[in-house]
């Protein structure tokens, strides 16, 4: 069972678990409240962390989601606290209310193409029998930005797009320098090649960058990135976007340049990175 961890006084955070795709939970207490950062992947999940929370006398104030899928809504009915989050991600949560999670209906999604396998196989194993998800409806939107108050502890929700869902939202900590970053670095899995954009990752960077961040946690990584390596990740990010543009989705050549860069052969997320890419480019 995944273990709290305390990264300071004011921020705690469940780790992922990789099997039923379970991303990492996070809470950020003020002296006057608390925010909790996403719902997890079922009620299992978030009793698993809220029970840890009540261990180190946490409670949940407001709730706010990253963004709509699946694992980090299904834990809602659980969070009994006044969910935030971004006008699109209410859309598609009241999209969500509306669909059946038996394993008919979600082989009939994947058949015509509205879910992919990856998510309806991780769902089937989160939930091996009862499946009866009830989704609340969020209780407070913002269009693009807004920050909270927690007592001493400012936090700013902020919505950055990307590729993986275009209604991703970050939260940040700027006493703690923590960025929240749910999956917006992570590339768009419901296309038929998984893929970024050069334009999405290009806004969503422009945004990104306005945050001075000493630790960035993404939704389904093990360990949270120090500095450097967050640093390293947005400019393969960025490198990746300027040199599929400016050798037209050529994969050999933004290889070889991104290769010469770096001055040493390239490793599986950089190749598989510059894949998606082209696979952006080619659509
Ligand atoms: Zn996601």
């Amino acid at each position: 069972m995944q273990q709290l961890v305390r990264v300071s006084e004011r921020f705690v955070y469940l780790p992922p678990y990789q099997e039923t795709d379970r991303p990492v939970l996070a809470a950020i207490s003020g002296d006057k409240y608390t925010l909790i950062i996403d719902a997890g992947n079922s009620a299992d999940h978030a009793k698993q962390w809220l029970s840890q929370l009540g261990e180190k006398n946490i409670k949940g104030d407001w709730l706010v989601l990253t963004h709509w899928h699946w694992d980090h809504v299904f834990g809602l009915s659980e969070m009994n606290m006044p969910i935030i989050c971004f006008t699109g991600t209410l859309d598609r949560v009241k999209e969500m209310q509306l669909l059946s999670w038996e394993d008919s209906a979600l082989d009939e999604r994947v058949r015509e193409g509205s879910e992919i396998p990856f998510c309806a196989d991780a769902i089937k194993k989160e939930f091996p029998e009862q499946r009866d998800i009830m989704i609340p409806t969020p209780d407070m939107t913002f269009t693009s930005k807004m920050s909270l108050n927690l007592g001493g502890v400012t936090c700013i929700i902020e919505h950055v797009g990307g590729d993986h869902s275009p209604d991703s939202s970050i939260i940040y900590i700027p006493v703690e320098k923590i960025l929240f970053l749910g999956d917006c670095l992570y590339a768009n899995m419901y296309a038929k090649n998984w893929c970024y954009t050069v334009e999405k990752v290009t806004n969503m960077i422009a945004k990104l960058e306005q945050y001075d961040t000493e630790i960035a946690f993404l939704s389904h990584a093990e360990q949270p990135m120090t500095r450097e390596e967050y640093r390293a990740y947005l400019d393969l990010l960025s490198n990746s976007a300027e040199l599929t543009e400016r050798f037209k989705g050529d994969t050999g050549l933004v290889a070889e340049e991104m290769s010469a860069m770096l001055q040493r052969p390239l490793n599986e997320l950089e190749t598989e990175t510059i894949q998606f890419f082209i696979n952006g480019y080619m659509q």
